[in-house]
C-alpha cells in the first residue's frame, strides 16, 4: 500500500522542517523522512542564528519537530533510496524500510557529508577543538594557537580567514609544497602574521581530552590548541540524480541548479539547504526550506484551480 501525500521532505534538518513548518500550517499533507543525521550533529552549538545563537543543534532540530508536529505533519525516521517521477509528473519514494509513499511535489533537503583529512585524531575532534567554519566557532577560540592543516592551497586562504579571530596562527603545508604557494600568498601570510611550517601532519596529541600539539611526520610538536581543517563536501545529490535534475559544479562539489525558489530542473521537484551550496548556514537553510513550503503551497493551489476550471 502506498500512502500519497501533498508534499514529500527528504531530510529533516532546518531546511527541511522549515519547508515542512510552512507546507504544514499551509494545511498541506506533508511527510518528512529523516535520516537523523545533520551536518552539525558534532558540535555542541550552533552559531550565528538569530535569536538561537549557542542553542544545541539538537535541541534546535528537537524544537523544529514538535512545531512540526503541531501542524499535523508526519515525520520517519527512514532513509529516501529510491524516487521516481510518475506519468502525471508526480512522485513515488522508497524507503530503506520497505514503505512506498507518492508526493504531488517533492523537497529534497538531504545536505552534505563533511569528508575529512585522514590524519589520525581528526574526525574523534571534529566540531570540537579540530574545526572547520571561523563564522561557527572563530568567537568561541579566539586568540587561541590556531593551527590550520592544509589540504589543498585554499589552505592559504583559510588561514589568512581564521587570523580575524587569532594572531597566533600556524599554517602546517601538510601534502601542499612550498612550491605552490604564490608569491601574493606568501605577502598576505607574512602581513596577517601568519607562520608557515612545511612537511607533513601526523597526527594530534590530546591531553586530557584537548588537543594541545601538532606532530609531525618527522617527529616535531608545534603546541596549538586549535586545528582547522577542510573537509571535502559531499552533496547528497543521489535522489536528484535519480531524477535527472541538473547539478552545477562548484570549487566546493557539485549541487542541485536551482531559480530564487529552489526549484531543480525537474518540475515539482524544490531543493533547499546545503543540498543546494556549500555555503548554506543553518539561518540560510530554515530560509531557503521557508521559500520552497510557500512556493510550493502557491503552485499546489492554482495547479488545481487550474485544472477545476478545465473541467
Ligand atoms: C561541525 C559543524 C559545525 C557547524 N556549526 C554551525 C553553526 O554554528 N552555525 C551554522 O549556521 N551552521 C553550522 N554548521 C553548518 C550546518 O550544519 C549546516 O548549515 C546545516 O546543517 C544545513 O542544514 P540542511 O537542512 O541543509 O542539512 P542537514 O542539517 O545536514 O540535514 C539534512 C538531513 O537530511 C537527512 N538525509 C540525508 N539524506 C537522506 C535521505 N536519502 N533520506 C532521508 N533523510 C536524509 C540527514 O540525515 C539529515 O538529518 C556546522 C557544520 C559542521 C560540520
Amino acid at each position: 500500500m502506498t500512502d500519497t501525500y501533498e508534499v514529500v521532505v527528504v531530510g529533516g534538518g532546518a531546511a527541511g522542517l522549515s519547508a515542512a513548518l510552512v507546507l504544514g500550517r499551509a494545511r498541506r499533507s506533508v511527510l518528512v523522512i529523516d535520516g537523523g543525521e545533520p551536518r552539525n550533529a558534532p558540535a555542541a552549538h550552533m552559531q550565528g542564528y538569530l535569536t538561537r545563537d549557542g542553542m544545541s543543534p539538537a535541541e534546535f532540530l528537537a524544537v523544529g519537530r514538535e512545531e512540526i508536529a503541531r501542524y499535523g505533519v508526519e515525520l520517519v525516521r527512514d532513509l529516501a533510496v529510491d524516487v521516481a517521477r510518475d506519468a502525471d509528473g508526480e512522485f513515488d519514494v522508497t524507503l530503506g524500510g520497505g514503505r512506498r509513499v507518492h508526493g504531488r511535489r517533492l523537497v529534497v533537503a538531504t545536505g552534505l557529508a563533511d569528508e575529512l583529512p585522514a590524519v589520525p585524531g581528526v574526525a574523534e575532534r571534529f566540531g570540537r577543538d579540530v574545526l572547520h567554519c571561523p563564522y561557527c566557532h572563530g568567537w568561541e577560540v579566539r586568540d587561541q594557537a590556531f593551527g590550520v592543516l592544509a589540504t589543498t592551497p585554499m589552505g592559504v586562504h583559510q588561514a589568512l580567514m581564521v587570523s580575524q579571530w587569532s594572531k597566533d596562527v600556524t599554517l602546517f603545508l601538510h601534502t601542499v609544497a612550498e612550491e605552490e604557494l604564490t608569491d601574493d600568498d606568501l605577502r598576505r601570510l607574512a602581513a596577517a602574521g601568519v607562520a608557515v611550517v612545511p612537511g607533513e601532519v601526523a597526527g594530534l596529541d590530546v591531553v586530557e581530552d584537548r588537543l594541545t600539539a601538532v606532530r609531525l611526520a618527522d617527529g616535531t610538536a608545534h603546541e596549538r590548541s586549535v586545528l582547522f581543517v577542510a573537509p571535502r563536501p559531499v552533496p547528497r545529490t543521489g535522489l536528484l540524480e535519480q531524477l535527472g535534475a541538473d547539478l552545477q559544479e562548484t570549487p566546493f562539489g557539485s549541487y542541485a541548479a536551482v531559480d530564487p525558489t529552489g526549484l531543480t530542473s525537474v518540475p515539482g521537484v524544490w531543493a533547499a539547504g546545503n543540498a543546494i551550496g556549500f555555503g548554506e548556514q543553518v539561518v540560510n537553510a530554515a530560509s531557503g526550506g521557508y521559500r520552497a513550503g510557500a512556493t510550493i503551497n502557491g503552485e499546489l493551489l492554482f495547479a488545481d484551480l487550474d485544472a477545476a476550471v478545465r473541467v
